[in-house]
């Protein structure tokens, strides 16, 4: 069966014509798919025997709703989706005052394992497709009523790790005739495989780039997060480097500030002697304390030392508003919630 979903229009058009349906209508379809229909009879314009042919061939990636949580306090969204074959990501809406921004997953788990990150902490099972990725989007839309302007690959997964499908997900959703969400709206995130920043940047997408840092030295880094022992980070700065000279789009670093672990001065001085001289932007977020990790936040006074410290080294940071905080809004909790109590 084809994921249909997953195919440029190009691609459409091709399989369309290969079985002597006429051009014209791989458009229709396309258009049908990026409105988020979920079965091939929803296609209203089409002719039977096309509908036949398409439900014969291949499918539509759905993402079901089987939670759905709602802060009180900012009106956040959390999704629970389920995908055609039962496996469950996350997928979050925030609506800040410049409209929607949509948090997607691109993998079910992550190989990676950080140890201060739910995801990382309850393994991993499969990649995503494209089209599932896109569903996420959709499906949102669709149960909101709202158009989601901001996309962020911050969900569960590491969006380097399914490289191809990341690549085709982002052509996919900034194409004109899909839903049209700019490259200038969409952020991804990664924990950093350097020769896959390489890669990325050849694409010259005009998308910013999010590194997630939280160390400033390697010993520090690699005790929370292994991929730092494969790619250190003096070979990871030089990718984001690399990464603005051709893009010409300033990298930005995530920082979960962990109690005792990453938040002395010294910490944020040799932050700063890092970032020295690149253009980038520093998010520090207060760790979210996942169970079993033994992490905790780090207290108010740490962050705003942090903040002046790297500002005598002329980077600029900022403390980030943690949103839908009663709705454990960070991704990997729910879904753990929801496996241990269905599984374990
Ligand atoms: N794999 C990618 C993207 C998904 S994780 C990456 O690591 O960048 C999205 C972001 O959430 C990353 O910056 C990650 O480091 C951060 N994160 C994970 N667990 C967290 C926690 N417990 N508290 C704060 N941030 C966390
Ligand atoms: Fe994976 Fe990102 Fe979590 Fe690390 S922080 S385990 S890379 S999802």
């Amino acid at each position: 069966m084809i994921d249909i979903k997953s195919m440029y229009c190009n691609e459409l058009e091709k399989y369309i014509t290969d079985n002597d349906f006429p051009k014209y209508r791989a458009k229709q379809v396309f258009t049908w798919l990026n409105k988020g229909v979920e079965s091939f009879e929803e296609m209203k314009n089409l002719p039977k025997n096309l509908i036949e042919f398409l439900s014969r061939s291949s499918y539509i990636s759905v993402a079901n709703i089987e939670k759905k949580l709602v802060s009180r306090y900012d009106k956040t969204v959390k999704y629970l989706f389920r995908l055609n074959d039962g496996e469950f990501v996350e997928t979050v809406v925030m609506n800040y005052h410049h409209g929607y921004s949509i948090c997607v997953s691109t993998q079910v788990g992550c190989k990676m394992g950080c140890t201060f990150c739910a995801t990382g902490r309850s393994g991993f099972s499969r990649s995503l497709t494209a089209s599932e990725i896109l569903a996420q989007i959709e499906k949102a839309q669709k149960d909101l009523k709202v158009r989601i302007s901001n996309v962020v690959l911050m969900g569960m997964g590491e969006p380097l790790d399914n490289f191809d499908n990341t690549v085709r997900f982002l052509k996919l959703v900034s194409c004109e005739d899909g839903l049209n969400i700019g490259m200038r709206h969409i952020t991804l995130s990664t924990c950093g495989i350097v020769p896959k920043i390489y890669e990325l940047s050849e694409y010259k997408f005009a998308l910013t780039l999010s590194v997630s840092l939280h160390a400033p030295d390697n010993e520090t880094r690699s005790k929370t997060m292994p991929i730092n022992n494969k790619y250190p980070i003096e070979e990871l700065i030089k990718a984001c480097r690399h990464y603005f000279d051709v893009t010409g789009r300033r990298v930005s670093f995530e920082y979960a500030m962990i109690d005792g672990v990453n938040d002395s001065d010294s910490c944020a001085e040799k932050l700063g002697n890092l970032l020295k001289g690149l253009n980038c932007h520093v998010n520090l977020i207060p760790v979210n304390s996942v169970k079993g990790s033994g992490f905790k936040k780090s207290r108010i006074e740490r962050q705003k030392s942090f903040v002046n410290i790297l500002s005598k080294h002329s980077v600029t940071a900022t403390v980030r508003r943690t949103l839908g905080s009663d709705i454990n809004a960070s991704c990997g909790q729910l879904k753990r919630n929801h496996t241990k109590k269905g599984g374990e």
